[in-house]
């Protein structure tokens, strides 16, 4: 009986429609085998070979039904692993990346850094006076403003950034493929429609520091105190600014940042 093999193994290796048919084949074989021989010297009773047939058929239907079982369990727990990946790594009011993925992914992408010419740039955003909006308006207002800015961030730089909440108020961006001078464009730009417009019915600013993710010698630590200490100066010199930590550590707010790099460009 050696087509009894197949059924288990083709169903467990290549699934239920090509196991089926692989079984099939196995059967047919067998039972032509058994068929020609009754036709010889070996006589074999009509009987058995209705049994053998009776017995085949029960075979590859019992190891179809196995396998779809199988596979409807085994398709469940990735879908419960996705989920559950997908749940560790989202912030759960904003569904933006929590601090850990965003830790990851920034890791990850300094190491990369190191071995490629592409540069990208970190952008540390902290709400304005955000307190006075739960103070004033409740958390539940507090609440929708994180939401709704939340929405805005991705649907504003989404597509070309990583975005995360940091925790409170306060959201990391990594723009990708973006020099400093547009990163500190592209925050300005932010900055700019946060404070002509609303949020969830809000008028709010915002604060950024802005840096660079070094091509040697960075890390995910060094980079987000670069940006903090940016955005830290932001707070200091009025708030709804843009503060640039240069490659040098010398930080400096939007406007003279940008005669810099004129200057720069002019000598
Ligand atoms: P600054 O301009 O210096 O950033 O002032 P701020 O008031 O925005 O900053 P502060 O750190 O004093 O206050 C942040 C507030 O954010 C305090 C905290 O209650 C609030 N907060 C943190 N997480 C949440 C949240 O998940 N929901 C709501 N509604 N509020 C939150
Ligand atoms: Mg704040
Ligand atoms: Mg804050």
């Amino acid at each position: 009986m050696g087509y009894a093999y197949p059924p288990p193994f083709a169903f467990f290796l290549i699934g239920r429609k090509r196991g089926s048919i692989i079984s099939a084949i196995a059967f047919s074989i067998c039972a032509y085998l058994i068929y020609t021989q009754q036709q010889q010297t070996i006589t074999i009773g009509l009987g058995s070979l209705f049994n053998t047939i009776e017995v085949s058929i029960a075979h590859i239907l019992i190891f179809r039904f196995y396998e779809k079982t199988r596979s409807l369990a085994y398709q469940n727990l990735s879908n419960l692993n996705d989920e559950i990946k997908k749940l560790a790594e989202t912030d759960k009011l904003t569904e933006l990346y929590n601090r850990q993925k965003f830790d990851a992914e920034l890791s990850a992408l300094i190491t990369k850094s190191e071995h490629s010419q592409a540069s990208h740039c970190l952008l540390m955003c902290d709400i304005d006076y955000f307190k006075k909006i739960n103070d004033t308006h409740g958390h539940l207002v507090g609440d929708k403003v994180l939401k709704e800015f939340a929405h805005l961030l991705q649907q504003k730089i989404g597509e070309q950034a990583l975005i995360a909440r940091w925790g409170g108020e306060e959201f990391v961006i990594i723009l990708l493929n973006t020099a400093l001078l547009d990163a500190a464009k592209q925050a300005n730009e932010l900055r700019s429609l946060i404070s002509s417009n609303t949020v969830a019915n809000m008028p709010i600013t915002i604060s950024l520091g802005v840096t660079a993710i070094q091509k040697s010698n960075d890390s995910v630590l060094k980079v987000l105190e670069r940006a903090d200490k940016a955005l830290y100066f932001a707070k200091h010199h009025g708030r709804n600014l843009v503060c640039i930590n240069d490659n040098n550590a010398h930080v400096t707010c939007y406007d003279t940042f940008l005669k810099l790099v004129d200057d720069d460009i002019n000598e």
